[in-house]
Protein backbone atom coordinates (compact mmCIF):
# COMPACT_ATOMS: atom_id res chain seq x y z
CA UNK A 1 0.00 0.00 0.00
CA UNK A 2 1.07 3.11 -0.73
CA UNK A 3 1.79 5.63 2.37
CA UNK A 4 3.15 9.23 3.10
CA UNK A 5 6.25 8.97 5.66
CA UNK A 6 7.76 11.13 7.91
CA UNK A 7 11.12 10.28 7.54
CA UNK A 8 12.96 13.84 8.27
CA UNK A 9 10.86 16.01 10.26
CA UNK A 10 11.81 19.78 8.97
CA UNK A 11 10.01 20.51 6.26
CA UNK A 12 7.50 19.38 3.95
CA UNK A 13 10.53 17.74 1.72
CA UNK A 14 11.03 14.94 4.88
CA UNK A 15 7.42 13.32 3.58
CA UNK A 16 8.12 10.86 1.14
CA UNK A 17 5.32 8.65 -0.61
CA UNK A 18 6.64 5.09 0.23
CA UNK A 19 4.91 1.49 -0.74
CA UNK A 20 4.55 -0.19 2.83
CA UNK A 21 3.41 -3.78 3.62
CA UNK A 22 0.21 -3.63 4.58
CA UNK A 23 -0.45 -3.15 8.50
CA UNK A 24 -0.63 -5.92 10.52
CA UNK A 25 -3.80 -6.66 12.98
CA UNK A 26 -4.21 -7.83 16.11
CA UNK A 27 -7.15 -9.21 17.74
CA UNK A 28 -8.80 -6.32 18.95
CA UNK A 29 -7.73 -4.09 15.92
CA UNK A 30 -9.41 -3.22 12.39
CA UNK A 31 -7.98 -2.21 8.90
CA UNK A 32 -9.49 0.55 7.22
CA UNK A 33 -9.43 1.10 3.65
CA UNK A 34 -8.24 5.37 3.97
CA UNK A 35 -10.87 7.71 1.47
CA UNK A 36 -10.00 10.87 3.30
CA UNK A 37 -7.39 11.63 5.69
CA UNK A 38 -6.89 15.55 7.54
CA UNK A 39 -4.31 17.49 7.59
CA UNK A 40 -4.23 19.35 10.50
CA UNK A 41 -2.19 21.73 12.45
CA UNK A 42 -0.74 19.19 14.69
CA UNK A 43 0.22 17.46 11.90
CA UNK A 44 2.89 20.60 10.89
CA UNK A 45 4.21 20.86 14.33
CA UNK A 46 5.00 17.42 13.64
CA UNK A 47 6.55 17.64 10.51
CA UNK A 48 8.81 20.35 11.72
CA UNK A 49 10.30 18.70 14.91
CA UNK A 50 9.29 20.56 17.15
CA UNK A 51 7.07 17.94 18.92
CA UNK A 52 9.63 14.98 19.82
CA UNK A 53 8.06 13.78 22.03
CA UNK A 54 6.43 10.47 21.46
CA UNK A 55 6.58 10.16 17.63
CA UNK A 56 7.43 7.38 16.28
CA UNK A 57 10.41 6.99 13.74
CA UNK A 58 9.61 6.69 9.80
CA UNK A 59 5.64 7.41 11.18
CA UNK A 60 2.82 7.44 8.63
CA UNK A 61 1.15 10.80 9.68
CA UNK A 62 -2.60 11.80 9.89
CA UNK A 63 -4.97 12.03 13.00
CA UNK A 64 -8.39 12.83 10.89
CA UNK A 65 -9.18 9.18 9.20
CA UNK A 66 -12.33 7.89 7.58
CA UNK A 67 -12.91 5.28 5.40
CA UNK A 68 -14.00 1.70 4.26
CA UNK A 69 -13.82 -1.02 6.55
CA UNK A 70 -11.94 -3.93 5.03
CA UNK A 71 -10.93 -6.91 7.77
CA UNK A 72 -11.44 -6.70 11.75
CA UNK A 73 -9.37 -8.46 14.31
CA UNK A 74 -11.50 -11.71 16.05
CA UNK A 75 -11.86 -9.71 19.00
CA UNK A 76 -13.56 -6.75 18.18
CA UNK A 77 -17.66 -6.60 18.04
CA UNK A 78 -19.93 -3.57 16.68
CA UNK A 79 -17.64 -3.20 13.41
CA UNK A 80 -17.76 -5.05 9.97
CA UNK A 81 -16.41 -5.46 6.75
CA UNK A 82 -17.60 -2.94 4.57
CA UNK A 83 -18.50 -0.23 7.27
CA UNK A 84 -18.08 3.10 6.82
CA UNK A 85 -15.92 4.68 10.12
CA UNK A 86 -14.19 7.35 11.19
CA UNK A 87 -11.87 7.67 14.03
CA UNK A 88 -11.25 9.30 16.99
CA UNK A 89 -7.27 10.65 17.41
CA UNK A 90 -6.65 8.26 20.08
CA UNK A 91 -6.08 4.78 19.84
CA UNK A 92 -7.88 3.88 23.38
CA UNK A 93 -8.05 0.47 25.60
CA UNK A 94 -11.34 0.62 26.57
CA UNK A 95 -10.81 -0.46 29.93
CA UNK A 96 -8.80 2.17 31.81
CA UNK A 97 -10.24 4.73 34.15
CA UNK A 98 -10.59 7.81 31.67
CA UNK A 99 -11.72 5.16 28.47
CA UNK A 100 -14.68 3.86 31.36
CA UNK A 101 -15.75 7.90 32.09
CA UNK A 102 -16.31 8.60 28.30
CA UNK A 103 -12.29 9.92 27.90
CA UNK A 104 -11.11 8.17 25.16
CA UNK A 105 -9.24 10.35 24.27
CA UNK A 106 -7.35 10.71 27.77
CA UNK A 107 -6.93 6.84 27.53
CA UNK A 108 -4.20 5.77 30.28
CA UNK A 109 -2.86 3.44 27.70
CA UNK A 110 -3.21 5.41 24.52
CA UNK A 111 -1.20 5.95 21.79
CA UNK A 112 -2.06 9.36 19.57
CA UNK A 113 -2.76 8.00 15.87
CA UNK A 114 -0.43 9.60 13.38
CA UNK A 115 2.36 10.05 15.78
CA UNK A 116 2.49 7.60 18.44
CA UNK A 117 1.48 5.08 15.97
CA UNK A 118 1.11 5.30 12.43
CA UNK A 119 -1.73 7.06 11.05
CA UNK A 120 -3.99 7.89 7.94
CA UNK A 121 -1.69 9.40 5.09
CA UNK A 122 -1.98 5.95 3.60
CA UNK A 123 -4.20 3.92 1.56
CA UNK A 124 -4.74 1.38 4.89
CA UNK A 125 -4.23 2.44 7.91
CA UNK A 126 -4.74 0.04 11.27
CA UNK A 127 -6.70 1.46 13.80
CA UNK A 128 -8.26 0.08 16.91
CA UNK A 129 -11.79 -0.95 16.85
CA UNK A 130 -12.98 1.08 20.10
CA UNK A 131 -11.39 4.04 18.21
CA UNK A 132 -14.21 3.96 15.20
CA UNK A 133 -17.66 5.13 15.41
CA UNK A 134 -19.92 4.73 12.10
CA UNK A 135 -20.27 7.44 9.36
CA UNK A 136 -24.03 8.34 9.27
CA UNK A 137 -25.67 7.90 5.98
CA UNK A 138 -25.39 11.51 4.03
CA UNK A 139 -22.22 12.22 5.38
CA UNK A 140 -19.63 11.76 2.90
CA UNK A 141 -15.65 10.80 3.79
CA UNK A 142 -14.37 14.26 3.03
CA UNK A 143 -16.97 15.12 5.78
CA UNK A 144 -16.58 12.42 8.38
CA UNK A 145 -12.47 12.82 8.45
CA UNK A 146 -13.04 16.23 10.15
CA UNK A 147 -15.53 15.39 12.34
CA UNK A 148 -13.42 14.44 14.89
CA UNK A 149 -10.59 16.68 14.67
CA UNK A 150 -11.46 19.81 13.79
CA UNK A 151 -15.61 19.39 14.33
CA UNK A 152 -15.48 17.67 17.74
CA UNK A 153 -12.78 19.39 19.33
CA UNK A 154 -14.78 22.81 18.46
CA UNK A 155 -18.14 21.73 19.42
CA UNK A 156 -16.63 20.44 23.13
CA UNK A 157 -14.82 24.01 23.65
CA UNK A 158 -17.74 26.16 22.47
CA UNK A 159 -20.63 23.84 23.58
CA UNK A 160 -19.12 22.15 27.05
CA UNK A 161 -16.02 24.31 28.16
CA UNK A 162 -17.17 27.79 27.03
CA UNK A 163 -21.01 27.51 27.04
CA UNK A 164 -21.83 30.46 25.45
CA UNK A 165 -25.70 32.28 26.29
CA UNK A 166 -27.58 33.41 23.21
CA UNK A 167 -26.68 36.77 22.93
CA UNK A 168 -23.17 36.45 24.43
CA UNK A 169 -20.28 37.79 22.10
CA UNK A 170 -18.31 35.05 21.20
CA UNK A 171 -14.55 35.94 19.49
CA UNK A 172 -12.76 33.49 17.16
CA UNK A 173 -9.39 33.72 16.91
CA UNK A 174 -7.68 32.05 13.46
CA UNK A 175 -11.49 32.23 11.93
CA UNK A 176 -10.37 31.18 8.48
CA UNK A 177 -8.28 27.88 9.68
CA UNK A 178 -9.88 24.24 10.41
CA UNK A 179 -10.52 24.55 13.92
CA UNK A 180 -11.95 28.45 13.01
CA UNK A 181 -14.24 27.82 10.60
CA UNK A 182 -16.42 25.08 12.71
CA UNK A 183 -16.05 27.43 15.78
CA UNK A 184 -17.49 29.95 14.27
CA UNK A 185 -20.59 28.47 12.62
CA UNK A 186 -20.91 26.42 16.41
CA UNK A 187 -20.80 29.21 18.31
CA UNK A 188 -23.61 30.71 15.72
CA UNK A 189 -25.97 28.13 15.89
CA UNK A 190 -25.99 28.21 20.00
CA UNK A 191 -27.10 31.68 19.27
CA UNK A 192 -23.83 34.10 19.85
CA UNK A 193 -23.14 36.73 18.60
CA UNK A 194 -19.95 36.03 16.65
CA UNK A 195 -16.79 38.05 15.38
CA UNK A 196 -15.01 36.07 13.53
CA UNK A 197 -10.89 37.27 13.51
CA UNK A 198 -8.51 36.86 10.49
CA UNK A 199 -5.32 37.99 9.60
CA UNK A 200 -5.83 37.14 5.69
CA UNK A 201 -7.11 39.68 3.70
CA UNK A 202 -8.05 36.66 0.72
CA UNK A 203 -10.26 35.00 3.57
CA UNK A 204 -12.48 37.68 4.61
CA UNK A 205 -15.02 36.96 1.74
CA UNK A 206 -15.51 32.88 2.04
CA UNK A 207 -15.66 33.83 6.42
CA UNK A 208 -18.63 36.14 5.81
CA UNK A 209 -20.17 33.08 4.25
CA UNK A 210 -20.02 31.31 7.36
CA UNK A 211 -22.64 33.91 8.83
CA UNK A 212 -20.68 35.50 12.16
CA UNK A 213 -21.59 39.19 12.76
CA UNK A 214 -18.73 40.21 12.14
CA UNK A 215 -15.46 39.24 10.43
CA UNK A 216 -12.41 41.29 12.50
CA UNK A 217 -9.52 42.03 9.92
CA UNK A 218 -6.06 41.99 11.78
CA UNK A 219 -3.00 41.52 10.12
CA UNK A 220 -1.23 42.73 13.09
CA UNK A 221 -3.38 40.67 15.51
CA UNK A 222 -4.65 43.77 17.54
CA UNK A 223 -8.02 43.02 17.41
CA UNK A 224 -8.85 43.49 20.90
CA UNK A 225 -9.46 47.47 20.17
CA UNK A 226 -12.31 46.00 17.86
CA UNK A 227 -13.74 43.67 19.78
CA UNK A 228 -13.98 46.62 23.47
CA UNK A 229 -15.30 49.39 20.49
CA UNK A 230 -17.91 46.74 19.01
CA UNK A 231 -19.02 45.60 22.79
CA UNK A 232 -19.45 49.08 24.51
CA UNK A 233 -15.80 48.56 26.24
CA UNK A 234 -17.39 45.75 27.68
CA UNK A 235 -15.10 42.95 26.40
CA UNK A 236 -16.23 39.49 25.02
CA UNK A 237 -17.89 36.64 26.99
CA UNK A 238 -15.97 33.99 25.23
CA UNK A 239 -12.65 33.75 23.48
CA UNK A 240 -12.44 30.63 21.23
CA UNK A 241 -8.47 30.84 20.81
CA UNK A 242 -6.89 28.40 17.75
CA UNK A 243 -3.83 30.82 17.36
CA UNK A 244 -1.87 30.21 20.72
CA UNK A 245 0.99 32.51 22.03
CA UNK A 246 0.64 34.50 18.88
CA UNK A 247 -2.58 35.85 20.14
CA UNK A 248 -2.66 35.45 23.44
CA UNK A 249 -2.76 39.05 24.68
CA UNK A 250 -5.02 40.20 21.91
CA UNK A 251 -7.79 37.41 23.13
CA UNK A 252 -6.83 38.05 26.65
CA UNK A 253 -7.44 41.73 26.59
CA UNK A 254 -11.04 41.00 24.38
CA UNK A 255 -12.40 38.65 27.46
CA UNK A 256 -15.36 40.24 29.56
CA UNK A 257 -15.29 40.12 33.04
CA UNK A 258 -16.67 36.25 34.01
CA UNK A 259 -14.92 35.61 30.55
CA UNK A 260 -13.93 32.14 29.34
CA UNK A 261 -11.33 31.05 27.15
CA UNK A 262 -10.65 28.63 25.64
CA UNK A 263 -7.23 27.55 23.83
CA UNK A 264 -7.69 24.83 20.85
CA UNK A 265 -4.53 25.46 19.10
CA UNK A 266 -0.42 26.54 19.34
CA UNK A 267 1.26 27.44 16.14
CA UNK A 268 4.01 29.02 17.18
CA UNK A 269 4.81 27.15 20.20
CA UNK A 270 5.83 30.13 22.66
CA UNK A 271 5.46 31.22 25.84
CA UNK A 272 2.84 33.99 26.64
CA UNK A 273 2.84 36.52 29.03
CA UNK A 274 0.43 37.20 31.95
CA UNK A 275 -0.17 39.05 34.76
CA UNK A 276 -2.15 36.57 37.64
CA UNK A 277 -3.71 40.00 38.61
CA UNK A 278 -5.37 40.31 35.21
CA UNK A 279 -7.16 37.22 35.35
CA UNK A 280 -8.32 37.11 38.83
CA UNK A 281 -9.61 40.57 38.61
CA UNK A 282 -11.13 39.64 35.70
CA UNK A 283 -12.86 36.84 37.48
CA UNK A 284 -11.77 34.83 33.90
CA UNK A 285 -11.28 30.93 33.31
CA UNK A 286 -8.83 29.61 30.99
CA UNK A 287 -9.66 26.17 29.35
CA UNK A 288 -7.33 24.32 27.03
CA UNK A 289 -8.31 21.44 25.30
CA UNK A 290 -7.36 18.66 22.68
CA UNK A 291 -8.37 15.68 21.68
CA UNK A 292 -11.92 14.16 21.20
CA UNK A 293 -13.98 11.46 22.59
CA UNK A 294 -16.55 8.98 21.00
CA UNK A 295 -19.71 10.79 22.44
CA UNK A 296 -18.15 14.14 20.65
CA UNK A 297 -17.26 12.53 17.42
CA UNK A 298 -20.84 11.04 17.26
CA UNK A 299 -22.55 14.42 18.16
CA UNK A 300 -20.20 16.44 15.41
CA UNK A 301 -21.59 13.70 12.89
CA UNK A 302 -24.90 14.30 13.95
CA UNK A 303 -24.59 17.96 13.49
CA UNK A 304 -23.20 17.72 10.04
CA UNK A 305 -25.82 14.74 8.64
CA UNK A 306 -28.19 17.87 9.59
CA UNK A 307 -26.64 20.47 7.72
CA UNK A 308 -26.25 22.13 10.67
CA UNK A 309 -22.66 22.60 10.70
CA UNK A 310 -21.25 22.45 7.33
CA UNK A 311 -17.40 20.75 7.03
CA UNK A 312 -15.26 23.32 5.03
CA UNK A 313 -13.16 20.79 3.26
CA UNK A 314 -10.83 20.71 0.09
CA UNK A 315 -9.68 17.47 -1.65
CA UNK A 316 -5.99 16.98 -2.81
CA UNK A 317 -4.49 13.12 -4.13
CA UNK A 318 -2.66 11.84 -1.16
CA UNK A 319 0.83 12.44 -3.20
CA UNK A 320 0.31 16.16 -2.83
CA UNK A 321 0.72 15.70 1.47
CA UNK A 322 4.01 17.39 0.76
CA UNK A 323 2.50 20.56 -0.93
CA UNK A 324 -0.42 20.56 0.92
CA UNK A 325 2.03 20.96 4.83
CA UNK A 326 3.50 23.88 2.60
CA UNK A 327 0.23 25.17 1.85
CA UNK A 328 -0.50 24.99 5.33
CA UNK A 329 2.34 26.83 6.93
CA UNK A 330 1.91 29.63 4.24
CA UNK A 331 -1.77 29.81 5.75
CA UNK A 332 -3.05 29.42 2.01
CA UNK A 333 -6.07 27.33 3.23
CA UNK A 334 -9.22 27.79 3.94
CA UNK A 335 -11.05 25.22 6.57
CA UNK A 336 -9.41 22.41 6.27
CA UNK A 337 -7.45 20.11 3.49
CA UNK A 338 -7.97 16.18 3.26
CA UNK A 339 -6.11 13.35 1.31
CA UNK A 340 -7.50 10.77 -0.55
CA UNK A 341 -5.59 8.37 -2.08
ZN1 LIG B 1 -6.37 17.50 13.87
ZN1 LIG C 1 -8.12 3.48 28.09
Amino acid sequence: MKAVVLEEPGSPEGLRLRELPSPELGPRDVLVNVRAAGVCHHDVVVMRGVLRRGIKPNVVMGHEIAGEVAKVGGEVQGVSPGDRVVSILTECCGHCRRCVEGNEHRCLNGHGIGHGVDGGYAEEVRVAGLSLRPIPEGVSFEQAAVCACPIGVVLHAVRDLARPQPGETVVVTGAGGGLGVHATQIAKLMGARVFAVTSSAEKIERLQELGPDEVLFSPDLDFHWEVLALTEDMGAEVVIDTVGSAAFEPAFQSLAQYGRMVMVGEIAGKEIRLNPANLLFKDARLFGTSGVSRKDLDDALELVRRGQVRPVVTSFPLSDAAKVHQMLLDRQLFGRAVLTP
